[in-house]
């Protein structure tokens, strides 16, 4: 597939795109405690596409910025009722978003951010921004601003992926976000490898010396979430507990 920024403007104004959440839910009791926001695009002659599919284009043509915005725009227009009724319960629910590295090497990433959250009366504290860990490391300038304007709007920031690079523990305690998201690669074979395990209770343990939390990634099996539970972890993610919904079975998946 080959798409320019002008055409993904197009399918923008067209409404081609469209948003599914998937929970994050607390271990111990599998109440959803957040949202995750993932695109996609129901091309016109392709059918449903998933972001895997665009998203590398996307940064290159430049169309991410476009469609990162919109995604953000519509996650926090649709969440704002969910919020309502999560707060009236006195209830934790936050929105999560993916964001490409390329966005975050835009200067008015941030405050553009900022202002969405303010348009939308949607409380910075409860919005998180997922970067893929490589590209935490791009490291730039820009990248420092943004991250810098995150933190003192308290816009949590995750590191998406978490393990897939060269992570240790040290490299846990040395990047300074407030969550990471194991990726599901670990959770993929904890059942049968037991030093998975350890490496993974160790990332837990550092996580809550350090203060970051640790999400649990692709748990699919009952398995791994007793797996999970027993390493310390105590957020998770997955087909186990819930696929991505569209937006209008989320309250389903509520309880509040
Ligand atoms: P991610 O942020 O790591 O999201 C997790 C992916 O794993 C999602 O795929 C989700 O549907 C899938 N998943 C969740 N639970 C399970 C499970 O138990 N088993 C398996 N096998 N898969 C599970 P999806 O929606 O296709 O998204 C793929 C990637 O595309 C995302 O990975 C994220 O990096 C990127 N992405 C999605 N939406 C956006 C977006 O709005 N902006 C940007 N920049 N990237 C996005
Ligand atoms: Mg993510
Ligand atoms: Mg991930």
């Amino acid at each position: 597939m080959h798409t320019t920024r002008g055409a993904v403007l197009e399918a923008l104004e067209r409404d081609e795109f469209y948003l599914v959440y998937q929970p994050i839910v607390e271990l111990a009791t599998r109440r959803t405690v957040g949202l995750e926001a993932l695109v996609r695009w129901l091309h016109p002659s392709d059918g449903e596409l998933s972001p895997a599919t665009f998203i590398e284009q996307f940064e290159r043509n430049g169309a991410i910025t476009d469609l990162g915005a919109w995604v953000t725009r519509r996650a926090m227009a649709e969440a704002s009722e969910w919020h309502r009724a999560a707060r009236a319960k006195d209830r934790e629910l936050y929105l999560s978003v993916n964001v490409s590295g390329f966005e975050l090497q835009q200067l008015t990433y941030s405050p553009a951010l900022v202002s969405m959250c303010n348009d939308f009366e949607h409380r910075c504290q409860d919005l998180r921004v997922e970067i893929i860990e490589s590209e935490f490391d791009l490291g730039g300038p820009d990248v420092r601003a943004n991250l810098a304007t995150l933190r003192k709007e308290e816009v949590r920031v995750v590191i998406d992926d978490f393990g897939t690079g060269a992570s240790t523990v040290d490299r846990l305690l040395e990047i300074s976000a407030d969550a990471i998201k194991l990726d599901a690669s670990l959770i993929a074979d904890l059942e049968d490898n037991s030093e998975r395990f350890a490496s993974i209770a160790a990332v837990v343990a550092a996580g809550d010396l350090a203060g970051v939390e640790v999400v649990a990634e692709g748990i699919e099996r009952e398995s791994q979430h007793d797996l999970l539970l027993r390493a310390g972890c105590r957020f998770g993610q997955g087909y186990l507990f819930s696929r991505p919904v569209r937006a209008e079975n989320v309250p389903t998946i509520l309880d509040v």
